[in-house]
C-alpha cells in the first residue's frame, strides 16, 4: 500500500479531521467532482441526466459510524421518505446503505430494526436494497443481518470486497442463498493477515470471483451479480469470459461511482452491458471523499487546484 494511500485512509478514519475537513471550502469544491451536491434533489437531478444515456442510478446518503440512536432513526426516516418519493415519481433508483449509519455501533438489534424497515419499504415499492460493506470488523455482522433480511424480502444484495481472503467462501454461501452481490475491490485500510496487500493480487482475485458470480447466474434463486469497478481492463476480461460462457451482454451489470469513467460508462451501455451509477449526497461526505482520494492519489491535485481555481 502506498504511503499516500495509507495517509489518506488514516485521515478518513480520524474523528478530528472528519469534523473539521468538511469546513475547508477548497476540499468541498474538489469533492463536487464525485457528488452533484449535498441535497437529495441534487442526486435526483444527476439521476435524471443519466437516464437518457441508458444509465440508471443507485443512491446513498453519506454518513457512517452514527453513535446516536436519534440520528440513526432520522437517517432511516429520510430513506423511508425518499423511497416513497421516488416510487411515486416512477423513478427507478436503488438505495445502498451502510449499517453503521443505521446504528450498528449502538447494537445489532437497533441496526436491524432500521434495516428491516428500509427493506420492507423497498419491497413495497418494488425496489432492490443494497447493503454496503465496511471495515473487516463489520463483515460477519453485515452478512448475518443481510441473510436475516433475505429470509423475508427477495430483492436484497450486499457488497463483497475482493481484497479479503475470506470473500471466496462468503461469495459461495451468498450465491447459494440467492442474495445479490456487488463485488468491489475494497476501500479500507486492512492488515495483510486479512487482505491481499498487492493490488495485482486483488485484481486477479476479483476476476476469479467474477467468474464464480457469472456461473451463479443460472440459478433460479434470484442471485444477482454486479461488478462495482471502474477498471476497464478487468471489465473487458469479465465481459469476454461471459461471451465465451454463452451469456448475453446484458448479463454483465457494472456499477460505477458518479463522476468516474464517464466515457467508459457510455461505451459499455452502447455495447449492451447494464450500467448503474452510484450517486452520493448528504453533508457527511468527508470520510467517503478521502477514500476516493486514496483510490487514486493523483486526485489530491484536484484539491490543490481547487484552492487556486477562480
Ligand atoms: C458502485 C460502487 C460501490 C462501492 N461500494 C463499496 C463498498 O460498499 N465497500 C467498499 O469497501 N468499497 C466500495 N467501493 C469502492 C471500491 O472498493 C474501490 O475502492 C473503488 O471502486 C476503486 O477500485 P476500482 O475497482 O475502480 O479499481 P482501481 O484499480 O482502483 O481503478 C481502476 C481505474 O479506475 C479509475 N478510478 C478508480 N478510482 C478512482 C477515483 N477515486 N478517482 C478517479 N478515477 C478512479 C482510474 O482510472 C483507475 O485506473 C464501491 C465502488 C463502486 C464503484
Amino acid at each position: 500500500m502506498s504511503v499516500m494511500r495509507s495517509v489518506l485512509l488514516a485521515i478518513s478514519e480520524n474523528r478530528w479531521m472528519r469534523e473539521r475537513g468538511p469546513r475547508l471550502w477548497f476540499v468541498k469544491r474538489a469533492a463536487r467532482k464525485f457528488m452533484p451536491g449535498e441535497a437529495f434533489d441534487d442526486m435526483l437531478r444527476a439521476a435524471d441526466e443519466l437516464r437518457p444515456l441508458g444509465i440508471e442510478a443507485v443512491f446513498t446518503r453519506l454518513g457512517e459510524n452514527v453513535s446516536d440512536a436519534a440520528e440513526a432513526s432520522a437517517v432511516t426516516r429520510h430513506y423511508l421518505e425518499v423511497l416513497g418519493a421516488i416510487a411515486s415519481k416512477g423513478i427507478r433508483c436503488e438505495p445502498s446503505i451502510k449499517l453503521t449509519q443505521l446504528g450498528l455501533d449502538l447494537g445489532k438489534a437497533e441496526a436491524y430494526a432500521n434495516l428491516r424497515a428500509l427493506a420492507e419499504r423497498s419491497h413495497e415499492t418494488g425496489n432492490y436494497l443494497w447493503v454496503d460493506m465496511e471495515q473487516t470488523s463489520y463483515v460477519d455482522v453485515t452478512l448475518e443481518l443481510t441473510r436475516r433480511l433475505k429470509a423475508e424480502f427477495p430483492g436484497v444484495g450486499v457488497c463483497l470486497q475482493a481484497y479479503l481472503y475470506r470473500t471466496h467462501d462468503d461469495l459461495k454461501a451468498l450465491i447459494d442463498q440467492g442474495i445479490g452481490v456487488r463485488l468491489v475491490k475494497g476501500a479500507y485500510k486492512e492488515p495483510p493477515e486479512l487482505a491481499y496487500p498487492k493490488k495485482s493480487d486483488v485484481d486477479e482475485n476479483f476476476f476469479k470471483l467474477a467468474v464464480a458470480m457469472l456461473d451463479g447466474l443460472g440459478r433460479k434463486n434470484g442471485f444477482r451479480p454486479v461488478f462495482g469497478t471502474h477498471d476497464a481492463n478487468l471489465i473487458a476480461r469479465i465481459r469476454a469470459h461471459a461471451e465465451r460462457a454463452g451469456l448475453a451482454a446484458r448479463d454483465v451489470e457494472v456499477h460505477m461511482l458518479y463522476g468516474i469513467q464517464r466515457a467508459e460508462q457510455g461505451r459499455l451501455v452502447k455495447e449492451g452491458a447494464v450500467v448503474r451509477v452510484l450517486i452520493a449526497y448528504g453533508a457527511y461526505w468527508f470520510a467517503w471523499y478521502m477514500r476516493r482520494l486514496a483510490e487514486r492519489p493523483a486526485n489530491v491535485w484536484f484539491v490543490v487546484r481547487s484552492m487556486f481555481a477562480g
